[in-house]
């Protein structure tokens, strides 16, 4: 995105032409600076006489200037910016009657005196015309702002596309971009300068016409009259295009309240002009602190419909139009003081850039073309055959389905690369050729083992006893499998060996066991339901266990509280009596008062009890390390023998399968389980569970377990030894007849 160097606002001086300058208050120094002076106010208790003397820098002075010179200095600069893509603003500003409207609009009826819209107009119609490079799009639109309500000055216009307010009337909106847009305000195509023109004049008609119907004043309103420029490159076949607005203002009088004290009508309007160019003064001393990060634009409608015509991205220039007479000096200086304000903003000006995405489309495929093109004339030079960049033909695809084929038999040792798309080809012509092989060894392992269906089994199942699955591979047969959604494609593999029954169990030869996790469930419903009975009975008796043992560590901790406050009590009630002289008897022993008896007597029995409780504690202690024993003991049980069947049941290891095609025996050993001896219940079985239905396809899953295993046992060792260490210090503890610390409770 282009941008201009980032500048601030330019701000310049004009007055309107009068016989009475008053030179020795309005003094012009360089062309740039202007120094008032005013008369220190008599009322206000000042010496005769005396001055007091400001002086403002600007960007230039307009002093018996014509309107061309005019137009060259302030507006020629921000139209070409328009021109190019950057949204431009002029704006007047200063009190009725100081020559705003004749700035911006001119005299009207006289060419020589026209202002700078219709100096823009033809400058951008003069542009148009010279940059053949491109097409542009010129639309109009002309905005009063009067009272706070939006008037469309040339809504007059019939059959224009958007005319009229619409039944939400006319409001300012924001846009995506951050822009802002007016809703209802009538947009006019325009193709020449002629036509331009009468629509400005139309406006302009229609602005007298509507101070003369409403019997307001004209210098009561805002108008901000718009061009609107869209451009888009000729020549290449160009996606982005750019936009831009350039906005034309002619303030309202800027004077303030006061001198003649209006009523009524008048009153109104000099409310709203003032609340709307105070808003604007806001808005302008916010744009031009930095450090702010909102600008109040929304406060009325001449700053939120200026939003983006205000500093920011958008070259704006501000004239501040002046008399030049004595008598308006004070109006002179609060017109200096907003335009210096003005010129502290800051702009940054970007080209509106946008992309057509049609045209973005089309662009790109010209674009393939070309590479393409291009690609086929690196070929040429490096003397390689004809590459082609399109789809492969039938008949190129069967060409590689064979040149697979014998690379694959071994009767072609290298597949040439040619292109992308006869990689990509290969590569499926590879896969093909793979799922072919899979189904070919499915059909070979069919005419070893005779296919029987689950329905089959299941009857054969109910006439079978369940066996220990540590036995040899047929003892598995006559299980109920639940494999989840693979179930119906269940079947046994019988061996055809004569005088031997084999049966193998898969969901299908082409495919993989079933996920571990269901068929523990399965194991532990069936084959091992008995050793999963148990080890459930087991873990109920040691959860009771434990509750106890929670139990009685919080008992024996309360009493120890009991004994400590006691302790306390009786130590504080010691002390004080120290302090105050104790009570002795007739033959001088120390005598105890009855509270003080009372609190001995109850020591004693915490102290008896806490023994007790202890005792119990360490009883239950042992209980629970024994249940919690016995229920690891049979979790290994249950998780070996589950390993052992299932690796029995599905798993079909290299050997096996080659003693299968060579019809010969099956046996099977057992496949050595790694297992943490002393996982948490539970937690155990349900890392268990994730590792198995995550095993199988990932690799990082199984990382993953492992590390939680290890730190699992890791844990477990690390508390095996502090529980041990815990026991020692207790027994030691006991020994010496010292009641232990609080315990944490289990
Ligand atoms: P504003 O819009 O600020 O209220 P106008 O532009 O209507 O003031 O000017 C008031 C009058 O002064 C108009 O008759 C206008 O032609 C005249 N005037 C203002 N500035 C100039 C100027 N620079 N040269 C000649 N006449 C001017
Ligand atoms: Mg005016």
């Amino acid at each position: 995105m282009s941008t201009q160097a980032g500048s601030e606002v330019k701000v310049f001086l004009r007055t309107r032409p009068t016989a009475n300058f008053a030179e020795n208050l309005i003094e012009y120094v360089d062309g740039q600076t202007v120094n008032v002076h005013q008369k220190k106010d008599s009322r206000k208790g000042v010496v005769n006489n005396q001055l007091n003397s400001w002086s403002f820098r600007l960007d230039g002075v307009l002093h018996d200037v014509s309107q061309e010179e005019v137009y060259a200095r302030v507006g020629r600069g921000v139209v070409l910016g328009a021109v190019e893509g950057y949204n431009g603003t002029v704006m007047c500003f200063g009190q009725t009657g100081a020559g705003k409207t004749y700035t911006i609009t001119g005299a009207s009826g006289s060419y020589q005196e026209r202002g700078i819209i219709p100096r823009a107009i033809q400058e951008v119609f003069h542009e148009v015309d010279q940059r053949s490079t491109h097409t542009f799009r010129v639309q109009l639109s002309y905005l009063e702002i009067y009272n706070e309500s939006l008037v469309d000055l040339l809504a007059s216009l019939r059959g224009c596309p958007g005319a009229g307010p619409g039944p939400g009337g006319m409001a300012v909106v924001e846009e995506a971009c951050g822009g802002v847009s007016i809703r209802g305000l009538s947009l006019h195509l325009v193709h020449s300068e002629e036509e331009a023109l009468n629509l400005l004049f139309e406006g302009e008609m229609n602005r007298i016409i509507g101070t003369h119907a409403l019997n307001k004043n004209s210098s009561r309103s805002h108008c901000i009259f718009t061009v609107h420029i869209e451009s888009h490159s000729r020549t290449l076949s160009e996606a982005k295009y750019v936009t831009s607005k350039l906005n034309l203002v002619d303030l309202a009088g800027s004077e303030r309240l006061g001198k003649i004290e209006p009523e009524g009508q008048m009153l109104k309007e000099a409310m709203y002009i003032n609340k709307s160019l105070s808003f604007l003064e806001q808005a302008i001393l916010a744009l031009a602190d930095r450090r702010r990060d909102h600008i109040p634009f929304r406060q009325s409608k001449l700053t939120h419909a200026l939003k983006d015509s205000l500093g920011g991205n958008c070259n704006t220039v501000l004239v501040a139009n002046i008399y030049g007479e004595a008598a308006h000096v004070e109006e002179t200086l609060s017109t200096l003081r907003f335009a210096s304000r003005m010129k502290r903003v800051q702009t940054d000006p970007i080209i509106n850039q946008h992309t057509d995405p049609v045209l973005q489309v089309r662009k790109l495929q010209k674009e393939i073309q070309l590479l393409k093109q291009e690609l086929s004339l690196h070929d040429t030079m490096a003397n390689r055959m004809e590459t082609s960049y399109e789809t492969l033909s039938e008949a190129q695809v069967a060409e590689v389905q064979s040149q697979v084929q014998r690379f694959l038999e071994g009767s072609l040792d290298e597949i040439n690369i040619e292109s992308i798309r006869q990689i990509q080809e290969v590569f499926r012509q590879f896969k093909q050729a793979l799922e072919l092989q899979e189904q070919k060894v499915k059909a070979q392992l069919c005419q070893n083992y005779t296919l029987v269906e689950k329905d089959q089994s299941t009857a054969d199942s109910s006439a079978a006893k369940p066996q220990s699955p540590s036995g040899t591979v047929g003892k598995v047969e006559g299980r109920r499998f639940g494999v989840g959604v693979a179930a119906p494609s269940e079947r046994h593999i019988r061996s055809q060996s004569p005088g031997r029954t084999k049966t193998l169990r898969t969901k299908d030869l082409t495919s993989s066991p079933p996920p571990k996790a269901d068929a523990f469930e399965d194991f532990k419903a069936e084959q091992g339901s008995e050793i999963n009975r148990i080890l459930k009975e087991n873990k109920v008796v040691l959860l009771e266990c434990r509750a106890r043992l929670r139990e009685l560590t919080e008992g024996v901790n309360t009493t120890k509280r009991e004994i400590d406050s006691t302790s306390t009590t009786l130590r504080q009630w010691k002390d004080r009596q120290q302090s105050q002289g104790q009570f002795i008897s007739a033959d001088g022993v120390p005598v105890l008062d009855e509270a003080e008896l009372s609190l001995v007597l109850r020591l004693r029995d915490l102290k008896t009890h806490y023994r007790q409780q202890y005792e119990e504690l360490h009883c239950i202690k042992a209980e629970v390390n024994y249940c919690q024993h016995l229920v690891d003991q049979c979790r290994t049980r249950l998780l070996t023998e589950f390993e052992s069947w299932y690796n029995e049941s599905f798993l079909l290891p290299e050997e096996v399968q080659a003693l299968l095609r060579s019809g010969g025996t099956i046996r099977p050993g057992l496949v050595p389980v790694d297992k943490a001896l002393s996982l948490e219940e539970d937690e155990q079985e349900h890392f268990e569970r994730r590792r198995y239905e995550l095993l199988a396809d990932s690799p990082s899953a199984t990382i993953f377990y492992s590390a939680h295993n290890r730190t699992v046992k890791r844990r477990n060792y690390n508390k095996a030894l502090s529980q041990s260490s815990v026991q020692k210090t207790t027994n030691r503890s006991s020994q010496r007849t010292k009641l232990p610390a609080i315990l944490s409770v289990i």
